[in-house]
């Protein structure tokens, strides 16, 4: 069976090796050796100036709104997983959607302005599969209006954008370490911010708001990453040139296989250097890739619709039209895209999506 993603697995015997320090020095959560030697590492590797690891990628969405008080309506996207709306109402705000651009598939800027009200507080985007906003706009239009930015970067591991880690954009970014995500730590994530202050608050409050054992500083939840998780990181960072490698040869394959006179690839923003973190096809019509869903699922391969549905047609949301995110969301599907898919299976995917009527 070929799913859409294959979790990484470092060898177990290195793995073991790591757990040993946790086990030798009994300490298995709280911010231990491990935590701290996999943010060292991490920091090194994004090339990013600091990082908090976190239980998972949803949790930083939801304390960075909290660490920057936002209130009323926060502008957001459409096309983007279900923890970038929820996030925004789970902590009583209201999300306003604006749509996506139809080839980068990241939140459409132009159209940013128009939907900014005298309530409007931030504006949350995801960098879609890694691939970037446009940012400077978005960073124009905040300074403009007075807004705070959030970036999800829960795909943008990695990622670099005019040659500065993705990460560093926008006034606070979350990412993911979730095992279908590129980088992962079984579950897990990261916040990242560059203003030292709100750094400190965003620490605070993923930690309880402990300000040592006894005092507090504030109001604070429970993000931390354990010793488990982050023996997980760090015994998978050292494959990841190979992991990348891997991935770019599949999606070379599919680049040079495919025929894209009915399929649309995703474009790639200039300027970025891409993860590979997913490799999405955009089909004409919600037909044809049912039929390509039906026909790949016969051969034991199983893509995922991936974002699907739209998020404005979340059940607890007021409904809004989103022309351009539902017409993708109808016809996009994320092909099967691992270490270790082999060419054989790639050549046979792209057989199927070619003889697509
Ligand atoms: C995976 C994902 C998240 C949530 O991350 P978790 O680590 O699963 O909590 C948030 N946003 C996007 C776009 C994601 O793909």
């Amino acid at each position: 069976m070929i799913n859409v993603t294959k979790t990484f697995l470092p060898p177990q015997e290195e793995f073991n090796a790591i757990l040993k320090q946790a086990w030798d020095k009994k300490w298995i959560t709280n911010r231990g050796n491990l935590v701290l030697e996999l943010e060292k590492k991490l920091k090194t590797y994004l090339s990013v100036p600091n990082i908090i690891a976190t239980t998972n990628g949803t949790l930083p969405l939801q304390i960075a709104i909290k660490a920057l008080k936002l209130k009323g309506e926060i502008i957001t996207t459409p096309f983007s997983y279900v923890a970038t709306s929820s996030s925004i109402v789970w902590e009583g705000c209201i999300p306003v959607f604006v749509d996506i651009h139809p080839d980068y598939l990241t939140i459409d800027e132009t159209k940013i302005e128009s939907a900014i009200t005298e309530n409007t507080s931030a504006i949350i985007a995801t960098h879609v599969f890694g691939n970037p906003c446009h940012v400077d706009k978005i960073e124009a239009i905040a300074k403009k209006h007075q807004l705070k930015v959030i970036y999800d970067a829960a795909h943008s591991f990695g990622v670099t954008y005019k040659g500065n880690s993705i990460f560093n954009y926008g006034d606070i970014s979350a990412c993911s370490f979730h095992a279908t995500k590129l980088f992962h730590t079984g579950e897990g994530g990261a916040m990242f911010c560059n203003n030292q202050e709100l750094f400190n608050t965003l620490f605070y409050l993923h930690n309880f708001g402990h300000d040592g054992p006894e005092q507090f500083q504030g109001l604070g939840i429970n993000a931390k990453m354990s010793e488990l998780q982050a023996a997980m990181g760090l015994a998978v960072l050292p494959y990841m040139g190979k992991i990348l490698d891997e991935r770019k040869r599949v999606i070379n394959v599919y680049q040079r296989e495919l025929i894209f006179s009915k399929l649309k690839p995703l474009i790639i923003r200039d300027n970025t250097n891409w993860n590979y973190s997913y490799y999405p096809v955009v089909f004409e019509t919600e037909k044809q890739l049912k039929a390509a869903i039906l026909e790949l699922n016969k051969n034991n391969i199983y893509p995922r619709r991936y974002f699907y549905p739209s998020l404005n047609n979340l059940p607890y949301l007021k409904k809004v039209d989103m022309p351009v995110s539902e017409s993708i969301a109808q016809t996009i599907l994320c092909l099967p895209l691992s270490h270790d898919l082999n060419e054989a299976s790639i050549l046979k995917i792209c057989e199927i999506l070619n003889e697509i009527e």
